[in-house]
């Protein structure tokens, strides 16, 4: 390479590495103190009703939530007589949730106290509607939540400040994240990655 194209070569090479460097200033900026980590308030009676008919279970969302939501996946969940929380993963399709009455749950959540010991898929012998039949018959919690267990706020928060997933008690047994905000440094990685906003800053 004579004189002039080394020249030529490394005043390229400078210029792509002042972008790269701009580039990582950027993407830095970005994480930087995004604000405090909040658990969105759980759905109320009015964001959504439950009509079981006789092909199964309709849910309907009302507007607001349907606008948000629509094509995404919410959770429908009952507790069955074992205290599991058991739970249907459905898209919500034209405002609405159907689950046929054959359908299988997604999965089984069991606990330690009020935190999530394990999740596991369900038995294809089990029937979502019936499950969900049986807690409103015997008064144990069921409903709408937006928490699908996938555990994304988990494996990305870098500062460990989430580390299970809990039972709420306060709002009809919904899971949600524990936030260790002594731990949090509010960089707003878990709400980013949180599929269902259920984590927002
Ligand atoms: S990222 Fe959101 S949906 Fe997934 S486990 Fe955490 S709170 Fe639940």
């Amino acid at each position: 390479m004579d004189k002039k194209n080394l020249v030529m070569f490394l005043a390229i090479m400078a210029i792509l590495v002042a972008l790269s460097y701009v580039n990582m200033f950027g993407e830095g900026a970005e994480l930087v103190r995004k604000g405090k980590p909040i658990i969105r308030e759980a759905f109320s009676d009015t964001d959504y009703k439950m009509e079981i008919t006789n092909d199964g279970l309709l849910v309907k969302f009302a507007s607001h939530v349907a606008n948000e939501y629509e094509g995404e996946f919410l959770a429908v969940y009952a507790y069955d007589a074992d205290g599991n929380h058991v739970m249907k993963m459905k898209r919500v399709v034209n405002g609405n949730i159907a689950i046929n009455k054959d359908e299988m749950p997604s999965f089984v959540a069991s606990f330690e106290g009020n935190v999530i010991k394990d999740i596991e898929k369900a038995e294809q012998s089990l029937r979502f509607l019936e499950i969900l039949q049986d807690a409103e018959r015997e008064g144990r919690n069921f409903g709408v939540e937006r928490c699908l267990m996938g555990k994304r706020c988990i494996a990305i928060c870098p500062a460990a400040a989430i580390e299970v997933l809990i039972r709420d008690d306060e709002s009809n047994g919904r899971i949600i994240p524990e936030i260790d905000y002594d731990k949090c440094i509010e960089g707003g990685l878990c709400a980013s990655r949180c599929p269902t906003d259920l984590i927002v800053t």
